[in-house]
């Protein structure tokens, strides 16, 4: 066994991890190490409560009624010295 799969997992290497892109060294500790694992696992868990988060999007319209608030100030001419 090498070092590399004896460290612990970083809080960055876990996120990689449940992402999909912890490298295979990396990741042979997560099937030596309980510890590891257990956070991997709560790391995945968090991953995929947040995708499935709904995503809020203003109603129709939202953008018109804003526009409709907005006062443009009127131009003023031409600049006299
Ligand atoms: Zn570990």
């Amino acid at each position: 066994m090498s070092d590399l799969t004896m460290q612990h997992l970083t809080t960055e290497e876990l996120e990689l991890w449940a992402q999909g892109l912890l490298g295979a060294a990396r990741t042979m500790h997560l099937t030596e190490c309980t510890l590891c694992f257990a956070e991997a696992q709560q790391e995945r868990r968090l991953h995929l409560t947040l995708s499935q988060l709904p995503l809020f999007a203003p109603r129709a319209g939202f953008a018109d009624r804003v526009m409709a608030q907005v006062k443009v100030p009127k131009t003023s001419g031409e600049f006299r010295a």
